[in-house]
């Protein structure tokens, strides 16, 4: 069967380079005579994949010396809890509440100390982002925490808001890799594999150095940055072949140029949607213009019927998963760093096509 453009957010598109080169050596990986699943985690064979793929992260993010890189499980809702539990030492944290994920994130912090909503658009259906410049970020916070992109309302901040002495935690699950993010700005950066790195099971972790043994006496041992950190995230058996996938990933996006190169495409595929959007007489994009993501594109047709209608129409033209998140309805295009080009193209084209039959 031929493949079709997935425009879901999440597990999403992986390339299909990336795919053929996973089951080339699926059974037999380089001359090891075994998969990589089979491999034994303590093994140099598996070690040196795994180094391997942490130096492409490095390389890829231009990530500083002093900061540790961790490949763990969980998932970014895990770090939820785990943010807190290895940052809040004087039990106080600021958040921004620009989306549902970020929404989840506080809640879960709550659960350990005061957290303080220092910016929010959840009053205005987290349309945009709400502005961080002029922001009073309190001082005594042991960290203050932002979402970078927010996958569900097609929303993402364009500019990284200095926090001065207090540490900034960034969940960037949906953005990660996709544009230049200046690590140096951040003491915490964390992203779920599924949307821009591969197969979901996997938690890519940026951590600064300094910010390890911090934990709460009750961090779950599985949770505790500074220990997985002693251990290059082996604690216990690690995702393996999740990693070797981001290897994978990784790979394809250095022999592409980089992360400045797929910017470059990543904001053209955009702007292919947006500029058709904002000249259509039949969908319309609710977020703010300023604040639109790259990755999450959200729109509507202000008809719930009409909506349903579309999203059938482009699933039989082999455009699928474009039904927005359960919480906001309408369509979502996710279009990550593995969508084509050739893919925003099509749908694009059945949106005309869409259209002039329901004028
Ligand atoms: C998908 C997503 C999550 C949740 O990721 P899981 O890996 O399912 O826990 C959290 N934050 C953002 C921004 C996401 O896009």
């Amino acid at each position: 069967m031929e493949r079709v453009y997935n425009f879901s957010a999440g597990p999403a598109m992986i390339a299909q380079s990336v795919l053929e080169k996973a089951r080339d050596e699926l059974v037999c990986y380089a001359d090891k005579g075994m998969s990589v699943m089979e491999m034994s985690h303590r093994s140099s064979m598996y070690v040196d994949i795994f180094n391997q793929t942490k130096a492409l992260l490095k390389q890829l993010m231009n990530v500083p010396d002093e900061y540790e890189i961790l490949f763990l499980q969980g998932g970014a809702t895990l770090q939820f809890s785990a943010v807190p539990l290895n940052l809040m030492t004087s039990g106080k944290a600021d958040y921004v509440d620009s989306g549902n994920f970020a929404h989840l994130a506080a809640e879960e912090a709550r659960r350990y100390g005061e957290v303080r909503i220092v910016a929010s658009s959840r009053e205005d259906n987290y349309t945009y982002v709400p502005a961080l410049d002029g922001i009073r970020w309190n001082a005594d916070a042991d960290y203050a925490y932002i979402t970078t992109n927010n996958t569900i309302y097609g929303t993402r901040y364009t500019a990284i808001p200095d926090t001065g002495a207090v540490p900034l935690v960034a969940d960037a699950s949906s953005n990660i890799l996709s544009e230049e993010l200046d690590v140096t700005k951040f003491g915490v950066i964390f992203a779920g594999a599924q949307k821009n790195i591969g197969p979901a099971g996997l938690c890519v972790m940026i951590i600064r150095r300094d910010l390890l043994g911090r934990q709460n006496a009750l961090c779950p041992k599985l949770m505790n940055w500074e220990l997985e950190s002693k251990n290059d995230s082996m604690l216990n058996t690690p995702n393996t072949y999740g990693i070797y996938m981001a290897k994978l990933g990784f790979e394809w996006l250095r022999d592409l140029g980089g992360v400045p190169a797929i910017y470059q495409q990543n904001v053209y595929k955009a702007n292919l949607l947006y500029d058709y959007l904002d000249n259509s007489a039949l969908f319309t994009a609710p977020a703010r213009r300023e604040c639109r993501s790259l990755m999450n594109v959200t729109f509507v047709t202000g008809d719930p019927e009409k909506d349903a209608a579309f999203v059938k129409y482009a699933a039989a033209r082999g455009l699928v998963n474009l039904k927005g998140h359960r919480s906001v309805g309408g369509m979502r295009a996710s279009i990550y760093n593995a969508m084509p080009v050739e893919g925003v193209k099509k749908l694009v084209d059945v949106m005309k096509a869409f259209e002039k039959e329901n004028a």
